[in-house]
């Protein structure tokens, strides 16, 4: 990932949805409340822990950022927004934060475990994604957008390592480390190369659209199994969105490739999603004609892949990391950088 600056108790936790995200601190919540089970997946400064809360025996994921690495790496707002924004937001196909907490050398979020594993990894393991089945997450996404939007958050970060299925096989976004609240445009270069708008790259200072442009991508990679601007590094990738020339499988779908075209359009004035009429112009595109939308959010639709799961705590559905020393995890003496991390 890219970043500015970088060279590359109890009752309260029983039902996640009804909670709205708190300061855990105050709650009196602590590391030594949480059994820490195995890593499920790992960021640019932190890692994401399967936990077992010891007071109630109920899982959760973890997310543990170490500070002096977020300072380090100038990522102290971010994480600060992050906390923020999804503090804010309550919908079906985003990951719920239940509360905050710091120590001496780490913040935390805990957040409801999603059990069915990454997007990516059932991406990888199907080798490409059925027109049908696209067109069910991109549905579940294009709403999450247009719900973030409409709250001027724009996420900035689409990529099917992002989206988690649930255990019924919904979508859930995860990550919510460069989203960002913003009235107009921001300039902040940030992203995954793969899926970054042209306005990005060329620092032109960017908004809600460079969503609608990554969906574009996401549904090419679906559909194709690889993304459509793709190198060994990031600059070949730069020059190849700049060029803007798409090659398109044969067995793509018409209407898939028009929307697809319409999403990845440079000129972000004539692009679909960014018009005069919004996500309309997305819902109302022919390559989504049938999508009951209603009862798609009501979560009324089955979704083309159940993850198997066995219990509550159940992994199998992550790759696995190699964990941390038992070291890495304890506190060391001194903090100083407590005040920086308001939000926690
Ligand atoms: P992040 O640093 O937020 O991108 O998280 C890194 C990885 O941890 C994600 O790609 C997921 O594999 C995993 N992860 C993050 N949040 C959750 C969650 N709430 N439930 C299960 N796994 C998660």
């Amino acid at each position: 990932m890219l970043a500015d600056g970088m060279p590359m108790t109890a009752a309260y936790l029983m039902d996640p949805n009804s909670i709205p995200a708190t300061n855990g601190a105050r709650m009196g919540y602590k590391l030594s409340d949480f059994q820490f089970i195995r890593t499920l997946g790992t960021g640019t400064f932190g890692r994401v822990y399967l936990v077992r809360y010891k007071n109630s025996d109920q899982y959760y994921a973890m997310k543990m950022l170490k500070k002096s690495e977020v300072v380090r790496l100038k990522q102290v707002e971010h994480i600060n927004s992050e906390k923020q924004i999804l503090a804010e937001i309550n919908f079906p196909f985003i990951v719920n934060l239940l509360c905050t907490f710091q120590d001496d050398r780490n913040v935390y979020m805990l957040l409801e475990y999603v059990v069915g594993g990454e997007l990516f990894s059932h991406l990888r393991r199907a080798g490409r994604f059925s027109n049908d089945m696209t067109r069910f997450y991109a549905a579940e996404i294009v709403l999450s957008i247009e719900y973030l939007h409409e709250l001027d958050i724009i996420y900035r970060d689409l990529k099917p390592e992002n989206l988690l299925l649930d255990h019924h096989g919904h979508i859930k976004i995860a990550d919510f480390g460069f989203a960002k609240k913003v009235d107009d445009r921001t300039w902040t270069l940030c992203g995954t190369p793969e899926y970054l708008a042209p306005e990005i790259i060329q620092s032109k200072g960017h908004g809600k659209p460079v969503d609608w442009w990554a969906l574009g991508i996401l549904i090419f990679e679906m559909l194709a199994g690889y993304p459509p601007f793709f190198d060994d590094n990031p600059f070949g990738i730069y020059e190849k969105i700049l060029a803007g020339k798409l090659v398109f499988p044969a067995h793509f779908d018409v209407n898939a490739k028009d929307l697809i075209k319409r999403l990845l359009t440079a000129d972000r004035t004539k692009r679909l999603g960014n018009l005069q009429r919004g996500s309309d112009d997305i819902k109302k595109h022919r390559w989504f004609r049938g999508v009951d939308w209603n009862g798609l959010l009501m979560k009324g639709v089955d979704a083309p892949i159940v993850p198997i799961v066995a219990h509550a705590g159940d992994a199998r559905n992550f790759e696995l990391y190699p964990e941390l020393a038992e070291e890495e995890l304890r506190q060391p003496q001194m903090d100083p950088y407590q005040s920086l991390f308001k939000e926690f």
